[in-house]
């Protein structure tokens, strides 16, 4: 009687050994758009940062010019009450007028303290976007080398994907059918770790103490012969 598993352990090992590649190339595969994912949105979070800043500038470059127009609009007045101030006929006209002026200039000088304080900000919000922006510049660089690497990364393991389940399947066709079935259906459920190796009276997939039976069937090798936990094909090494 010959032992179906002893006779083609060579060949179940080595579907076995290449069933495991396959698994982790395809983990491999997969972390790949999920690390495209990120590299995108680490993009997208920058440009989105240096937009706000960028509007945060232009808004303030914007309440500048508000202050100044206003500022030269007042200057304009005073300017004008300067002139009526030969005209005026009454010392009560007179001083009104100056009053008027005064609390004009009052206010100039308020608004152009505030401008002082806007061209602050401006030049601050400037320094902010313009660091911003180098950091984007720079994100980007990298980010175009990154997702290449990834697109390159990905090409290569699907060819080798390919190869691997090639040359798995050529040796899963050259077990006995039945075998060869088994050893597919178990394999596919099993993440590619179909065979168990006995170690003692232990299973070392699954760490299962075995029956004394069992092990007994094993040795024998007359027939195929199951973990009872963990359903993988077990085998003892000569
Ligand atoms: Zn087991």
């Amino acid at each position: 009687m010959t032992n179906p598993i002893t006779q083609n352990l060579d060949l179940l090992k080595r579907a076995q050994q290449l069933d495991s590649e396959i698994y982790h190339t395809r983990l491999l595969l997969e972390e790949i758009p999920v690390e495209r994912a990120k590299l995108s949105l680490e993009l997208e979070n920058e440009k989105a940062r240096s937009n706000d800043l960028d509007k945060i500038l232009k808004d303030i470059q914007l309440k500048l010019k508000t202050k100044e127009l206003e500022l030269s609009q007042k200057e304009g007045q005073v300017k004008k009450l300067d002139g009526q101030l030969s005209q005026v006929k009454t010392n009560k006209e007179y001083n009104a007028l100056q009053q008027e002026i005064a609390s004009l200039k009052a206010d100039n000088s308020l608004l152009e303290e505030e401008i002082i304080r806007v061209l602050d900000e401006v030049e601050a919000a400037k320094d902010e976007a313009r660091k911003e922006k180098e950091k984007f510049t720079l994100v980007a660089k990298s980010f175009q080398g990154k997702d290449d690497e990834q697109v390159s990364q990905e090409k290569n393991l699907q060819g080798r994907l390919i190869d691997l389940k090639k040359q798995r399947d050529e040796a899963v066709m050259q077990l006995p059918p039945e075998l060869g079935e088994l050893y597919n259906r178990i394999a596919s459920k099993k993440q590619g770790l179909a065979l168990a190796l006995v170690t003692g009276d232990v299973c070392t997939a699954c760490q299962m103490q075995l029956r004394p039976q069992l092990i007994n069937e094993v040795r024998l090798g007359e027939n195929i012969v199951v973990c009872e936990n963990c359903s993988r094909i077990l085998y003892f090494d000569s």
